[in-house]
């Protein structure tokens, strides 16, 4: 099969092609390296089946040529992190609506195959988790940057499931909670990245707020396990789907577990919210995916625990130097547990 990943240079999507190539496929990744990064498919850039075009998904051209030449869409380009939803919302809101438009709009066009990856931000601070993919959504006001990104993956998924409704269009949609493994970028702000790398450099964990909201952190791995076969179930077109962990831990308790396994001697900060991003930002107190939809329909589950989860990115942080850059100053324990 010849397959197309919109940010396939991120995180997520390298680890998709990764998959997708083993399988046999032919991949083509497009991505304008904004958040991506080349060294994310530098090992398998000389492979025979791996295409990268270093291209924006605006570009309508370029677009129309990819998907004329391939079987299904894998679309995951989008904005990555808060930080990045606060301080730059215009940049978040095109890319997200527009960049999504446009995929839509040309895969209708050759009717291919789009699995569109959505976000659980789009529960918003609802306060009662685990969340189901019929749960109702709940939102802060307009004037609070971070709802605006959950409002253009909303639009997303309305559209994606507007043009299966209107036009027999393929979709399959995904709902990412936080997903986490090696090659995540501590750059924008995602709190497993960024506390690993402060304790193998030994500087203070930055824990926002009173480190008592809670999240659940799937590996990678099992993420990506959950978007290919999902992508081959044939009743899986124009469903909504959660992928995720279900086991929970507050963010003191992370900070606390990356601490010990990595032999830190790092120390924990509390930073007020309004410090960490802008006045008047909202969180979610906890985030939990209810996951009996996908079980039932391809018998998926994570497999990752979250120590097992953190064992996997301190060693390969401590291989390559944190995030490519400055060497670390520790040596973290390499026990896998999964
Ligand atoms: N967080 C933190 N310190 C950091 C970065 C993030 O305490 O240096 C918190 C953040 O406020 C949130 C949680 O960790 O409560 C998860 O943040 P992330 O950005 O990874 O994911 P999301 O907020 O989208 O769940």
């Amino acid at each position: 099969m010849k397959v197309l990943i919109t940010g396939g240079a991120g995180f997520i999507g390298s680890h998709l092609t990764d998959a997708l190539l083993q399988k046999g496929h032919q991949v083509t990744i497009v991505d304008d390296l904004s958040t991506g990064r080349m060294e994310n498919f530098q090992h398998v850039r000389h492979y025979p089946n791996f295409h990268f075009v270093i291209e924006s998904i605006m570009n309508e051209t370029v677009m129309d040529r990819l998907i004329s030449e391939c079987d299904v869409i894998y679309h995951l380009a989008s904005a990555v992190g808060v930080e990045l939803i606060v301080n730059h919302p215009v940049e978040v809101i095109e890319r997200c609506v527009i960049g999504t438009h446009i995929v839509l709009k040309i895969a209708n066009r050759y009717k291919r195959k789009v699995l569109l990856t959505s976000t659980s931000e789009i529960y918003g601070k609802n306060s009662n988790p685990p969340f189901s993919e019929e749960d109702d959504r709940v939102l802060g006001p307009t004037t609070r940057s971070r709802w605006s990104y959950s409002s253009s993956k909303a639009i997303d998924e309305f559209l994606a499931l507007a043009y299966h409704k209107e036009m027999d269009l393929p979709v399959v949609i995904v709902r990412l909670f936080n997903t986490v493994g090696p090659r995540q970028s501590d750059q924008y702000g995602m709190v497993v990245p960024r506390f690993v790398t402060q304790a193998l450099k030994g500087e203070p964990i930055t824990v926002y707020g009173d480190g008592e909201q809670s999240r659940c952190f799937c590996h990678v791995k099992d993420v990506v396990r959950a978007l290919t076969t999902l992508m081959e179930h044939e009743a899986a077109v124009s469903e909504i789907f959660n992928i995720g962990s279900q086991e929970e831990v507050t963010i003191m308790q992370l900070a606390k577990r990356v601490i010990e396994r990595t032999a830190s001697k790092s120390q924990v900060v509390k930073i007020p919210y309004e410090q960490a991003y802008e006045s008047g930002f909202e969180d979610m107190r906890s985030r939990k995916p209810n996951l009996n939809k996908i079980k039932k329909a391809i018998n998926w589950q994570p497999t990752y625990s979250l120590d097992g989860i953190l064992d996997d990115i301190i060693q390969e942080m401590t291989a390559t130097g944190s995030n490519g850059k400055s060497a670390p100053a520790r040596t973290a324990k390499t026990a896998k547990t999964r």
